[in-house]
This record gives C-alpha cells, structure tokens and sequence, in this order.
C-alpha cells in the first residue's frame, strides 16, 4: 500500500491539520516553508490524470479552506499551490496531492522559467490542445 494511503489508515504518523470525511491534510516532513501542508484525498488515485471529477472538487474546496487557515495562523506574504504530476514533474509519492506552500521570502522556493516564445509557434500548439 502507498505511504499515503498508509497514512489515512493511520498507521503511519502524520501531523494532521485538516480532515473531512473525503480529504485528509498534513504537514509536509520536509517543510519547505514554515506550514508546508499536503492535501491528500483519501481515495486513493496515482496522479492528476486519474483524480476523478468528485475528488478533485472535494480537494479544491478543502485547499481554500486550509489556505485561509494557514494565513490566518502565520501571515504569509503569499502562497504557492502545486501539483507535481508523474515522476518528470517532481512527484515522488503516487497519491495525488495538493502542496501549499506559504511564503515568506523570494527565495525560498526558486522555479525557474525559461522563456522559450520564440521557439514555439502558439497557434499551431492551441489547434493541437483543442484537437
Ligand atoms: P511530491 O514530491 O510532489 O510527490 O511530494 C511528496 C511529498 O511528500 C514530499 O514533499 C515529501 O517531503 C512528503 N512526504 C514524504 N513522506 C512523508 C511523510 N511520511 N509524512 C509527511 N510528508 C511526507
Ligand atoms: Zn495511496
């Protein structure tokens, strides 16, 4: 079984700071920030792709709640919220999950973007999407 499904069951220890009947919130062990906080659907799916439409609500409204609980405790300046899908992106647990990440300072957390518009044809790249 996965480590977070271990987790909900609760035989492994987490420190909890949110449940509901569909959704299960923890502090991330690594704590990138002060209040590093997972959301976990207790169901469980590998990724983004699998989630299903219910959960997806289900973990979105409980983010916002736990969002404005994490502003209410600490004040940060802002917030990052990530999903990190399949092991290229950074996933290393496959059980979906919501991080938030309070932050504080700029350089906490550095994601650096290449600005690649003038490599990429955005025309031909929405007709793709759209299929
Ligand atoms: P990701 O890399 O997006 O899959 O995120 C997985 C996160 O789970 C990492 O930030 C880890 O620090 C965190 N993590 C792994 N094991 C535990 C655990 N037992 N309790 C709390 N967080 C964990
Ligand atoms: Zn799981």
């Amino acid at each position: 079984m996965c480590i977070f499904c271990e987790i909900i069951k609760g035989n492994i220890p987490s420190k909890k700071v949110y449940e509901d009947d569909n959704v299960l919130a923890i502090l991330d062990i690594s704590q990138i920030t002060k209040g590093h906080t997972l959301v976990l659907p207790k169901k469980h799916f590998d990724n983004f792709l699998d989630l299903d439409d219910e959960y997806a609500s289900h973990v979105f409204l409980a983010a916002k709640k736990i969002t404005k609980m994490i502003d209410k405790a600490y004040k940060p300046l802002g917030f990052n919220i990530i999903n990190n899908c399949n092991e290229i992106a950074g996933q290393s647990v496959m059980h979906y999950h919501l991080h938030i990440i309070p932050r504080y300072e700029k350089d906490e957390l550095v994601m650096n973007h290449n600005d690649n518009s003038n490599k990429f044809d955005l025309d031909e790249i929405a007709l793709k999407i759209r299929g």
